[in-house]
């Protein structure tokens, strides 16, 4: 298949691991975080790792929807099937990621409350016209990947006055993020930043574009490479990150140049800034409360926003006592540091968010065995 076969080829890949060997200077190391899951999955599925000098460290980031979802959020979710009487509508990975009490949406549904798996917005909207006598509410998680698709259903749920539909939105940001993770203590270790680089997203930098991510390179001097999620687009990242750390260059490049310009969608980012605003605040799971890092609805669409129609108060809730999910996400311990990992916590049976989705660095490991050191904490 064209655009994925090519990016597939273990011969070439092989050629990009001996570039990278190649371009290593001694006695230096190199520390690069893949931000988003699909690349820890893309890692983790191809054995990238394996073919990369000890030298070449890659550190997961906390690009993956569902994990750093809080539990507070997820709770307002379940409240709202299980105490409200609405017909909740989720994407699928959402479903399994553990709430408070031992409970999960898929938990709950099975207590009786009506959730419903949807593969779109679309999905939602059909819901809430077939059924006008019922609340639906769209719980609506993920990156500026997911959001656009959001807001074409609130404005299409205007257009048609679907006034039984509401999104409980939960769309973060990635460069608000990024910036949270160079500002953690951990990121610097004795005055001098552990992490060399960045693996910038494929999808969300299909709408934002590259232009965002240039306050890393301007404002902490870190290199970044937008990458595509296929294994040989991977390689010839850290090909390139290699090189900008070998010149002392700092700069935003753009691996994924068939999908990715600096300005973006400028279309989808229209619809974005027509529905939603940022929030002043928001908790993430790892990263704790992020300023400016999330968006809300606008008040032009107040009549949407399921937080206001329901009155909703979020908690904040602390994680399983055993999980190390917030570590891992700010990219401070890897998966095989938890002592629960493939124990106690399986894909079957997730004590944290990080072993839910196939792009969960917990996940992503258990599931391709990858438990090799070849990654490495921000500061160790
Ligand atoms: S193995 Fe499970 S409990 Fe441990 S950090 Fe990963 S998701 Fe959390």
């Amino acid at each position: 298949m064209k655009y994925i076969d090519e990016f597939r080829d273990g011969g070439v890949a092989r050629i990009l691991a001996g570039k990278i060997a190649a371009a290593v200077e001694p006695g230096r190391s190199y520390r690069f975080m893949e931000f988003c899951g699909g690349h820890t999955h893309a890692i983790s599925r191809y054995g990238l790792a394996d073919l990369l000098p000890p030298a070449v460290r890659l550190i997961h980031g906390p690009g993956c929807p569902v994990c750093v979802l809080p539990i507070g959020r997820v709770d307002l979710a379940i409240d709202l099937a299980l105490s409200r009487g609405v017909i909740l509508c989720t994407y699928g990975d959402t479903l399994r990621v553990p709430a408070s009490d031992g409970l999960s949406l898929l938990k709950a549904k099975a207590r009786g409350a009506d959730i419903r798996m949807v593969y779109s917005t679309l999905d939602a909207l059909k819901i809430a016209r077939d059924e006008p006598q019922r609340e639906v509410v769209f719980f609506a998680i993920g990156f500026e990947t997911t959001t656009p698709p959001t807001a074409l259903a609130i404005q299409q749920a205007e257009r048609e006055q679907l006034l039984n539909f509401s999104v409980l939105c939960c769309h973060v940001l990635t460069p608000a993020a990024i910036r949270a993770i160079l500002d953690m203590p951990e990121a610097s270790a004795g005055g001098a930043v552990a992490l060399d680089g960045f693996i910038g997203p494929a999808h969300v930098s299909t709408v934002i574009g590259t232009r965002p991510y240039e306050f890393v390179a301007a404002d902490y001097g870190k290199p970044v490479v937008i990458a595509g999620f296929e294994p040989l687009d991977v390689m010839q990242a850290i090909l390139m990150l290699v090189r900008q750390v070998n010149q002392g260059r700092a700069a935003v490049e753009n691996e994924f140049s068939r999908a990715v310009s600096r300005e973006g969608n400028l279309k989808a980012q229209q619809r974005m800034a027509e529905v939603f605003e940022l929030r002043s605040e928001f908790e993430w799971r790892g990263l704790g409360v992020v300023p400016a890092s999330a968006l809300q609805l606008r008040e032009a669409y107040a009549a949407y926003d399921a937080e206001r129609r329901f009155k909703l108060v979020y908690r904040p809730v602390p994680d399983n006592k055993a999980c190390e999910c917030a570590a891992i996400l700010r990219g401070a311990k890897r998966p095989q540091e938890c002592r629960i990992f493939g124990t106690v916590c399986t894909p079957e049976n997730p004590v944290g968010s990080c072993m839910v989705s196939s792009e969960g660095a917990c996940a992503a490991h258990y599931s391709y065995g990858r438990f090799r050191d070849t990654t490495d904490r921000v500061s160790a």
